[in-house]
């Protein structure tokens, strides 16, 4: 019977997928896959020459949502058709990606076998690049246009990851792009939580292994003019970090003097 398996293959091509993602790949009788470039759809199909690509069912002027679901659709189908099926999304599979849940999700459903790999995403490149720990302070994510949206207090004690930035109050899910306006809307809220002077990055892990990381420093202020593309992540160092909370320590009997 037909099963998927949902792998990711990192973010560099070629060098960031695990051991036992690429042997589901080489293994599988169908291939699915949305991929960055041509480059990782090639190095794909090199493993796999049954590779598909899903891309062509987005479309300017189609709604998100529903390319999401005619996605999902097409890999279902071809487990229903009794297929031994990979979906290789690029950097982990489950992370910022809805199709692999939906499509596990709906073929457990159906009394399917469906399972998800882990692979190196894109926050895994950041912690390396820019080279912090999200244990030291802690570290919040939201999916840039949701945070925004949604009024919910930002952490400032600890690093804020806004994940697709490029597509900043972008509500229609038609298009994909943000616009200066929906940058400066931007700026004006995370100023409730920042100055506007405060250091952030827009982060952009390499493709190919040659290539540096993208690494820009600027003051929230400056964020409508700088180049965002579909590939930037926002970085926002904490205002503070973490302190020790008196009312909290006598709860374990313990006082700030504890901690010399
Ligand atoms: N599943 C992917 C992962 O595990 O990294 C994330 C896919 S999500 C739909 C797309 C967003 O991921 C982008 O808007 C950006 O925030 C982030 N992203 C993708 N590629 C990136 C890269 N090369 N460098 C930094 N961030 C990246």
């Amino acid at each position: 019977t037909g099963s998927l398996t949902c792998i990711g293959t990192g973010i560099t091509l070629a060098g960031q997928i695990t051991t036992l993602s690429k042997n589901y790949l080489e293994e599988a009788e169908s291939v699915f896959g949305i991929l960055p470039d041509k480059l990782s759809e090639d190095w794909v199909k090199s493993l796999n020459p049954s590779y598909e690509s899903l891309q062509y069912l987005y479309a300017e002027g189609k709604s998100r949502r529903q390319t999401y679901q005619d996605m999902t659709e097409v890999v279902c189908q071809a487990v229903r058709d009794g297929k031994k099926v990979v979906l290789a999304l690029y950097g982990h599979p489950g992370i910022f990606a809805c199709v692999g849940h939906f499509a596990i999700e709906r073929l457990i459903g159906e009394g399917y076998p469906a399972q998800m790999l882990p692979g190196v995403s894109a926050d895994a490149c950041l912690y390396a690049d820019l080279g912090f720990d999200p244990g030291t302070t802690g570290c919040q994510a939201y999916e840039a246009t949701q945070f925004l949206f949604s009024g919910v207090p930002l952490n400032t004690s600890a690093y804020t990851i806004l994940w697709q930035i490029g597509l900043a109050g972008e509500h229609t899910l038609k298009t994909f792009k943000t616009t200066a306006q929906n940058l400066e809307a931007s700026v004006r809220i995370l100023n409730k939580w920042y100055p506007l002077e405060h250091e952030m990055i827009l982060y952009e892990a390499p493709f190919i292994p040659v290539q540096k990381p993208r690494i820009d420093r600027f003051m929230l202020k400056d964020l409508p003019k700088m180049d965002i593309t579909s590939i930037s992540t926002l970085v926002i160092p904490p205002l503070t970090g973490l302190k020790l909370d008196k009312n909290a320590l006598d709860e374990f009997g313990l006082d700030i003097k504890d901690f010399g």
